[in-house]
């Protein structure tokens, strides 16, 4: 488990501390990559220890939608944002290359967990994920944009994540630092850093980012590196401060 270093209990899993077997050893925290129900199961129920509290896992579709989870444990709506104001909720975005990020708004204490692929960052995921922070302060609150800080997980990084060339462009059209080239000096996509430049353009006072790359790193699950292999997660609990 790496710390997200944020003001509240947060964190990024590993392969390591699971109970399933090849390809999704250990730690595999999806439920839609073929692996057995039950150990998927067992896994999340050691994260939601690790937590302390039930998580709500978000049920991806590489898009823009936020789903607000108001009791501990609910299952979510589909969804690429998760965001809560209620003490003892905890959410988490899962992912193997594409990037989990974490957010916490020392203003209203509420939290956030998005799971930010090439297409969630292109249509704006990190945007739709600060808009459902603000919406849940106060109109007084919402005029200053102090107290938001954030967290960016293990991901493709941008020597690694090649894409085809007009891919590229329709990310760096809107995001220019997104725009990058591998070792081998082909067209590629820096998701991490991409992300990292719009939550500063937002106002964000803090931005940690792990710099872990998700191909290079076997403690890390890479859809891209094994084909059938399993997720890791970034975790976030509203209300549990640790700093
Ligand atoms: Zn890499």
């Amino acid at each position: 488990m790496l710390d997200a270093g944020l003001p509240v209990r947060a964190f990024f899993t590993t392969r390591a501390g699971g109970v399933s077997a090849a390809p999704y050893e250990s730690l595999n925290l999806a439920t839609h990559v073929g692996d057995d129900p039950e150990a998927v199961a067992q896994n999340r129920a050691a994260v939601s220890v690790m937590a302390g509290a039930p998580v709500s896992f978000l049920h991806a579709e590489h898009g823009i939608r936020v789903a607000e989870v108001t009791r501990p444990g609910e299952d979510p709506a589909v969804a690429d944002v998760l965001v809560t104001r209620a003490p003892g909720v905890a959410l988490a975005a899962i992912a193997a290359d594409c990037v989990p990020i974490l957010m916490h708004d020392a203003a209203t204490g509420a939290v956030a967990a998005v799971h930010a692929g090439r297409e969630g960052v292109r249509l704006g995921a990190v945007d739709a994920a600060v808009a459902a922070l603000l919406d849940l302060r106060s109109p007084a609150q919402r005029r200053v944009r102090e107290g938001m800080s954030a967290s960016i997980g293990p991901a493709a990084c941008g020597r690694c994540y090649e894409v085809p060339e007009e891919m590229r462009d329709a990310v760096a059209s809107r995001h220019p630092t997104a725009r990058s080239t591998t070792r081998a000096g082909t067209p590629a996509l820096d998701l991490p850093r991409a992300v990292e430049t719009r939550l500063g353009e937002l106002g964000f006072s803090s931005v940690l980012r792990q710099r872990l790359c998700t191909l290079e790193d076997a403690r890390l699950f890479s859809h891209r590196r094994d084909g059938v292999t399993g997720r890791h997660a970034g975790v976030i609990v509203c209300g549990v401060s640790v700093r």
